[in-house]
């Protein structure tokens, strides 16, 4: 019972930081044998002995009591960002979008960060509201430069943008890969939306030529087969990701299935349950699959109509109880749910619909969750992070962009100008001193 006492008390903990009562609803904590023993936390996270980065078994044992100090820190049972090493064997996955195509501050739309022991890191959708939860990660984004897009749904691909412009911006000094699936005519494709998505920031980023390091403002779009069933997509650093197709609102969804190290992860986009998940999704180490709001919730709280609830929440998407028997037949070590508002009034109704048909370990997603996934473990915790974020280092150094490239504004603009050209000039004289520079205003 220890276990599950613990499992609960990294939400409390992180909803309380974050000021977001209520997520500890619903999340029903895995089974023992699934989460297991947890492994001590680094030495550096934990603060620095031994004992602060043994707190499990100091508590567990009334005669180790003792352990505990007034003074030292005992280890973390959140996660905080840059504060942990990833093991060699061990994979990260962090929820930075769990909801809907409506916005709302509690959750942004589909995104995932999968890191890997090897030093990769993959994004699974950047759907609307996700890239200021990329952001509060403080990774470099030169590490953040791969993207795969299960489908060209806002709530899956609504923050591509902020991610592309905003990336290169804090730091990605080379172009944003993007892979994601053809449709059924050329227009539907992902290569067609990235497209026409670079086309309407020409006005943005033109502005942005001369002034700042022009490296990442490239995209670099790789179209795969919808259609395609456990073909490689992808395959480099002994990683490689697959897909298969998915049903869901027109052909073109697809699902991710990710092998590393003797791992698979699978990223399921939105879809009616299928055959193809439930084959090649077996035996997955962690598995995520949309699960959709519970139809009386959708008709009392989405506002949708009966006809329109049942034919959404059951046909297009996958309803709770189906979710559930997808689990039951593919058997992971940790299947994760997202895709629904989950609130102090509508987890209940997700869980027990799912308890109907599954009783294997389960997470019940919201922003922010961490999985930390080895051969022997799956420890699931809350993030908290700092709102007040800058941009993370950039790992190499900005290349200065050549100024002759900036775009003028017309003579009548220019002439706009009020004189600020003493006001101006003390912050060029201390800047040029400091830095050993010889700029002049323009
Ligand atoms: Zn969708
Ligand atoms: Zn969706």
């Amino acid at each position: 019972m220890a276990r599950i006492k613990r499992a609960y008390s990294p939400l409390l903990i992180a909803a309380l930081f974050a000021g977001v009562g209520g997520y500890i609803l619903g999340c029903t904590p895995p089974k023992p044998e699934a989460q297991s023993q947890a492994p001590a936390e680094q030495p550096d996270a934990a603060g620095d002995s031994e004992q602060a980065a043994q707190p499990d078994q100091a508590g567990s044992d009334p005669g180790t009591a003792s352990k505990y100090s007034p003074v030292k820190a005992r280890a973390r049972d959140f996660y905080a960002p840059n504060t942990e090493d990833l093991g060699p064997d061990e994979m990260r996955l962090i929820a930075c979008g769990t909801g809907m195509p409506t916005a709302r501050p509690k959750q942004a739309a589909s995104c995932w960060l999968l890191e890997l022991g090897n030093g990769d890191k993959f994004i699974f959708d950047v759907g609307t509201g996700s890239a200021e939860r990329i952001a509060a990660l403080q990774i470099p984004y030169n590490y953040l430069d791969k993207v795969f897009l299960s489908h060209l749904h806002t709530d899956h691909f609504g923050d591509l943008d902020a991610l592309f412009v905003g990336g290169a911006l804090a730091g990605r000094q080379k172009p944003l890969r993007v892979w994601g699936p053809s449709g059924e005519t050329p227009e539907r494709g992902t290569k067609y939306a990235l497209d026409h998505l670079r086309k309407a920031l020409t006005w943005d980023i033109d502005g942005r030529q001369g002034l700042t390091d022009p490296r990442g403002y490239h995209l670099d779009v790789t179209e795969f087969d919808y259609m395609g069933v456990n073909e490689t997509v992808y395959q480099e650093n002994v990683v490689t990701i697959r897909t298969i197709p998915a049903i869901h609102s027109l052909d073109g969804p697809v699902s991710f299935i990710v092998e590393w190290n003797g791992f698979k992860f699978v990223f399921g986009g939105d879809t009616y349950p299928n055959k193809w998940y439930a084959k090649y999704a077996k035996g997955a180490d962690l598995a995520i699959h949309e699960c959709f709001i519970a139809v009386p919730d959708m008709i009392d709280k989405f506002k949708f109509t009966p006809q329109s609830a049942l034919a959404v929440g059951t046909q297009i998407h996958t309803a709770p109880e189906a979710f559930g028997k997808v689990m039951s037949i593919i058997k992971p070590r940790m299947a994760v749910a997202y895709h629904f508002f989950k609130d102090f009034d509508t987890t209940a109704a997700i869980s027990d619909r799912i308890r109907t048909t599954y009783d294997g370990p389960l997470s019940l997603s919201i922003d922010y969750m961490v999985w930390n996934i080895t051969k022997d473990d799956i420890r699931v915790r809350m993030a908290v992070v700092n709102e007040d974020v800058w941009p993370p280092p950039a790992t190499d150094k900005p290349q200065l962009p050549d100024q002759s490239t900036r775009i003028p504004y017309s003579d009548a603009i220019s002439g706009g100008r009020l004189d600020m050209k003493k006001v101006l000039q003390p912050t060029y004289d201390a800047i040029n001193k400091q830095y050993g520079l010889h700029e002049k205003q323009e």
